[in-house]
């Protein structure tokens, strides 16, 4: 088959960039889907065979990841997110209107070819809902009339201005915050080298490579209390001292920026605003385990991200920063970044480092752990694009000083994107113990427009939800569980008075129903059902015996399956469903006191 030159050229460089071939599989159908608008069985064919394999391996990877397709959509295909923060400011109002606009249903073409349409999940842009991508590009805080705009400008053959920094990044900062990590955020060309350097950047890898030996930087990420902020909140440092030092394999450190989880949208401006911070957290931790190589995992939709991250990996090359005899210490790292291509899942660490071995995202069965057995069967460490920023500040300031920014077992400082119904959407850094109730009314200046409060997801749509009256506690990952919940992923969602909780549990359990791999019967059949039985009581249709029944199905959903997702479907539900029963029960009668989410249409 015949490639342009620009796409033979980055088939040519993805060929032989990886350890194995076979891991440049996903971004070479990406890149290719971008320049022929989706991907040809001629094209499947040249992939085979510049990677050594077959059809069959390349088709059955391929039909897994959602942002790759078989035949062509539109010139522009418009995604509209209706996950739950876009829900609750007007994404599905805002799907029902497109789809009068452009006269066309969910994956359909108009009869022009020019635009074809999507209902898709979280894009990370929770903070400025309702928003929707076209192509790759980002538009947020939308109203009917705005989006109008961007069609006819589309239509006339024109570029609407997509955004460039991820509404609620920039805001005023409040007293309260106290900015480690996201210092950067709003200095002019902050995403630049020098920038970066000129606000002591790179002085902890100095440090790491000329003063310090492995040891004693895990030892200081130990000090420094940092836990995984990804979701999971594993200390970091323990993470890193698991990986054995006498073993003869390659060792590996994988980024995870991955960041799929509703109500989420703090790495992406992370790695707009900071890149350079980033990859120097990621040298170190390369420094801190003996690996020579590392990875940056990125999630497909962030393609713009890509491109910036992408430009400061040549930066730091460019610098002596990456690549061999780094600093002159004879330390050798080299880093690479890899695009995903739509899959929940991949954000599971052993899911993963399937995917970037170029296959399906389906979990692994652990022990082994990956610091033993992970990416191509060698010791290797993944961690956040959050927890792995930290890094350079702990090592520049030492591990005592950062946990001192937080509680007694919870270091350092926290990004909190907050959306939903909330007067001021945004993404905040604080310390970690920093008081939920007063951060919701006084940071981020309480419920929309006055209402109530009802509900609070406190760290992305898997984590239980707490009631009003349970709010009053620190963000520490300790006291955010004993409370019954999870500190998650920081994505925090507000719901207000208004917003009917059948619904929302519905709209929950559609994304993971969506999203299960289906491997294991729990959480596929699970997810199914469940999702059956909220759309049902939320149509007007449901039994009494399904209220107990849905708490029960949740409840034998939790610890029976091989990776987190299967949990992740059950906590939210269970908890709805023991907390807002009488929801449940008034729905039974038919009717809904509350707002639903298709009412909500966001106008001028
Ligand atoms: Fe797949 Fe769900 Fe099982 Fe995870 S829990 S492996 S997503 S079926």
């Amino acid at each position: 088959m015949e490639l342009s030159p620009q796409l033979a050229r980055k088939f040519e460089t993805l060929q032989n960039s990886y350890p194995a071939k076979r891991s440049a599989l996903i971004p070479m159908l990406m890149y290719a889907q971008d320049e022929h608008g989706f991907v040809s069985d001629e094209m499947i064919e040249e992939i085979a065979r510049r990677l050594d394999l077959n059809t069959v391996q390349v088709t059955e990877t391929l039909v897994y990841y959602s942002m790759l397709r078989r035949k062509p959509l539109g010139k522009y295909h418009v995604q509209i997110c209706t996950n739950v923060s876009c829900m609750l400011q007007g994404g599905y109002g805002l799907l029902e209107h497109a789809k009068r606009r452009l006269e066309i249903g969910h994956k359909e073409v108009t009869q022009d070819g020019v635009f074809s349409l999507e209902e898709v999940e979280c894009l990370g842009a929770c903070t400025g809902a309702p928003c929707m991508q076209v192509n790759y590009d980002y538009f947020e805080n939308l109203t009917t009339e705005a989006f109008d705009r961007i069609i006819e400008y589309l239509d006339l053959g024109r570029n609407p201005e997509p955004v460039q920094v991820i509404s609620g990044a920039l805001h005023p900062r409040h007293p309260a915050e106290t900015p480690l990590i996201s210092k950067l955020w709003g200095i002019r060309d902050s995403h630049k080298i020098d920038v970066y350097v000129q606000h002591e950047g790179y002085a902890g890898l100095k440090k790491a490579v000329t003063e310090m030996t492995p040891d004693a930087i895990i030892e200081e990420v130990k000090t420094s209390n940092l836990r995984g902020r990804g979701g999971a909140g594993f200390p970091t440092g323990m993470k890193w001292s698991f990986v054995p030092k006498d073993s003869p394999k390659p060792k590996y450190v994988i980024c995870n920026a991955d960041e799929s989880e509703p109500g989420t949208c703090k790495d992406r401006p992370l790695m707009e605003m900071d890149p350079h911070q980033l990859i120097e957290g990621i040298i170190i931790a390369g420094r801190a385990i003996n690996a020579h190589q590392g990875f940056i995992y990125i999630r497909g939709e962030y393609r713009y991200v890509l491109n910036i991250v992408e430009r400061a990996i040549e930066e730091a090359y460019s610098r002596g920063y990456l690549g061999q005899n780094i600093l002159g210490s004879g330390f050798d790292f080299d880093l690479l970044i890899h695009t995903g291509a739509g899959a929940y899942e991949c954000g599971e660490e052993s899911a993963l480092m399937e995917s970037l071995e170029g296959k399906r995202g389906y979990p692994r069965i652990k022990p082994p752990f990956p610091a033993i057995v992970g990416l191509y069967g060698c010791p290797t460490i993944i961690n956040n694009v959050e927890t792995l920023s930290a890094v350079p500040a702990i090592i520049r300031e030492g591990g005592e000083a950062y946990a001192n920014r937080g509680t007694r077992k919870n270091g350092g400082t926290r990004l909190v994107c907050v959306s939903g119904n909330i007067s001021k959407p945004g993404i905040y850094e604080v310390p970690l113990g920093f008081n939920m109730k007063r951060f919701i009314e006084e940071v981020a200046g309480g419920v929309q427009d006055g209402r109530k409060l009802k509900a609070v997801i406190p760290g992305g749509s898997s984590c239980p939800l707490l009631k009003a009256d349970e709010i009053d506690i620190p963000m520490d990952y300790d006291s955010v569980a004993k409370a019954g919940s999870m500190l998650g992923s920081g994505g925090m969602v507000i719901v207000d008075e208004d917003v009917c909780m059948v619904d929302l549990a519905r709209r929950i359990m559609q994304f993971y129903a969506h999203e299960s791999c289906g491997w294991c019967i729990p959480c596929r059949e699970g997810t199914a059902w469940l999702r059956k039985m909220l759309e049902r009581f939320h149509a007007g249709a449901g039994r009494p015996e399904d209220i107990p029944l849905m708490g029960e199905l949740a409840k034998n959903m939790l610890g029976k399956t091989f990776c987190p997702l299967g949990d992740a479907a059950a906590m939210p539900t269970i908890s709805i469903v023991e907390k807002w029963r009488h929801e449940f029960e008034e729905h039974l009668h038919g009717h809904c006191a509350y707002k639903s989410a298709e009412a909500l249409v966001r106008s001028r």
